[in-house]
């Protein structure tokens, strides 16, 4: 069967996929305060377990001058340490054993997931739900990739989108693109980003007793899952040589994994079009999407969030939307959001632009 085809009977016949259609006609009222009826952003968002994630353009920079940055120095330390180990590991990187290199795209990939289909869709956005075994690989998986428990990703990345380039955003794209990359994580918090994110509405986080389990035992979790297991593994079962385990398996693989996933915060906000919404920074950046599994089409991200697959398309560089159909096929992952064809040529209409290609 061709791909394509195979693609649409995946997508449609496993008929847990909403389409989402009918706007909501309710005023939401929440800790960050008040979405208007009217806002576009409340349009066609059928989650009714979850709103926080809705751009809230209300909300505006306080005046007056800036807070100067307070460095960590114990992240500035760690950071710049890892991305000298990974520096060494590419330099050994041509000299792995065939196996090596399996085991670095299985613990790239399944550490991508953890963060884009665990973190992001499934606990960020609430755009699909998983059954226990998927949730249980998610939250290894996630861990795997030490990018903060899912807890605190989640909280970060819905006053991201919430506040999205305002002081409130953690990793506000204004501030440049080495803030935005990594920056954001060596100096302490703007004071907004704390006001805004102890408001937020966490409650489904919070009831979640495996997001709750991770959070409670995060770091002997990340030690053995993102630096013991993956060194050990090549060393002991086909004779690697511990520095190639260490530096190659670990740092490098751990470094490339946070510096894509971080290339969403800095370059998918500043190249690429905005053939969605011009009115707000996030990008459609294909190269991004290659390395972070298809979370690169940013513009339409920020525009519809209720959307599993995170672009308007379905496997279109897009390996994370792949892999959650495939979920859904084994009946792991149900009731998928996918906004409505008719409500995505609406928003390009409106706010769009004219860069859109249709087709
Ligand atoms: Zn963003
Ligand atoms: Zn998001």
């Amino acid at each position: 069967m061709p791909a394509h085809l195979l693609q649409e009977e995946i997508s449609s016949s496993y008929t847990t996929t909403t389409t989402i259609t009918a706007p909501p006609s309710r005023v939401l009222q929440n800790g960050g305060g008040k979405l208007e009826k009217t806002s576009p952003y409340l349009e066609e968002d059928i989650r009714p377990e979850m709103k926080e994630d809705l751009y809230d353009p209300s909300y505006r920079d306080k005046e007056g001058p800036k807070p100067k940055f307070q460095y960590v120095w114990r992240n500035i330390i760690l950071m710049s340490l890892l991305h000298v180990g990974a520096l060494y590991g590419i330099l050994l990187f041509p000299s792995c054993k065939i196996y090596t290199y399996l085991w670095v795209a299985f613990y790239y990939f399944a550490s991508a997931l953890g963060i884009t289909a665990g973190a992001h869709r499934l606990w960020s956005h609430r755009t699909y739900k998983a059954r226990l075994p998927l949730r249980l690989f998610l939250i290894i998986a996630n861990t795997m990739a030490f990018q903060n428990d899912v807890f605190e990703w989640a909280r970060d990345h819905r006053v991201h989108h919430k506040f999205s380039e305002t002081d409130a955003d953690p990793h506000n794209a204004r501030r440049g693109f080495f803030f935005s990359h990594v920056g954001w994580l060596l100096v302490r918090k703007h004071p907004a980003v704390k006001e805004k994110g102890a408001l937020l509405e966490l409650s489904d986080l919070k009831a979640e007793k495996l997001v709750m389990f991770q959070r409670r035992y995060y770091k002997p979790g990340v030690v053995l899952l993102c630096f013991i297991l993956p060194t050990l593994v090549p060393w002991y079962f086909w004779g690697e040589t511990f520095p190639h385990s260490l530096f190659v398996a670990t740092l490098l693989r751990y470094a490339l994994v946070l510096n894509v996933t971080w290339l969403v915060n800095s370059a998918a906000h500043l190249y690429g079009y905005r053939p969605y919404d011009k009115t707000i920074n996030p990008r459609e950046n294909i190269l991004v999407s290659l390395g972070a599994v298809g979370e690169g089409f940013h513009n339409y991200h920020h525009s519809f969030p209720y959307d599993y697959s995170a672009s308007e398309y379905r496997w279109h560089i897009n390996f994370t939307t792949f892999f959650i159909d495939c979920m859904a096929v084994l009946g792991l992952a149900y009731d998928r959001k996918k906004v409505s064809k008719a409500a995505i040529l609406a928003k390009i209409k409106r706010t769009g632009d004219e860069t859109y290609k249709s087709g």
